[in-house]
């Protein structure tokens, strides 16, 4: 995919998002394609609490939406709901969204770091398989994660997936990371002190 999808792909973030308004990034820088991928976790108190999880892909964040965020042990399901791709300036967002907009409410960056694909897929094969595995390097998660999409309705989502963690060496099943490591790896606030 090139340049003038890219643009095409931020057309649903940009809609919902009024810019004179949210301190959110409008979008619109692509990083040379040698650089390492970025991921991020945000944790976002909207109107239900949850984490968002971003892969980059081809310019953009491909996003989903964990309600119980990422967990180190591997027999944890988590529902993850695809949202709309996120420019890449958002990775390093965190702030307060104002009332009355999309998504109001505090973000914090709770993980960020690097990632690759473990499969030979690329990953748009992978996301039209619905199977993406790869392996992070963040701050507070590491290893293998795996997001497979799910069949069957669930709790009226149009899309869902699961993101797992996948058994290596990283595994820990009795951690609770989002409990033990609350904390932004930028600003070094929780939710709450932001
Ligand atoms: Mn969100």
């Amino acid at each position: 995919m090139g340049y003038n999808n890219f643009m095409k792909q931020l057309a649903k973030y940009r809609a919902k998002r009024k810019f004179d308004i949210t301190p959110e990034p409008k979008g619109g820088s692509h990083k040379a394609s040698d650089d390492s991928l970025i991921f991020v976790v945000q944790q976002h108190a909207a109107r239900a609490m949850h984490y968002d999880v971003r892969l980059e892909f081809d310019g953009v964040l491909k996003s989903w939406a964990v309600p119980k965020g990422p967990s180190t042990n591997p027999k944890d399901k988590r529902l993850a709901i695809p949202t709309e791709d996120h420019p890449l300036e958002y990775a390093s967002f965190e702030g307060i969204i104002p009332e009355g907009q999309y998504g109001a409410g505090k973000v914090i960056v709770w993980d960020t770091g690097t990632f690759t694909n473990k499969k030979p897929d690329s990953f748009p094969e992978a996301w039209k398989k619905g199977r993406i595995e790869v392996e992070l390097h963040g701050q507070k998660l590491q290893g293998g994660y795996a997001l497979v999409r799910g069949h069957g309705p669930s709790k009226g989502a149009k899309e869902w997936w699961l993101l797992v963690k996948m058994d290596d060496d990283f595994a820990d099943h009795k951690k609770n990371i989002t409990k033990s490591e609350p904390a932004s790896v930028i600003s070094g606030k929780t939710l709450e002190e932001l």
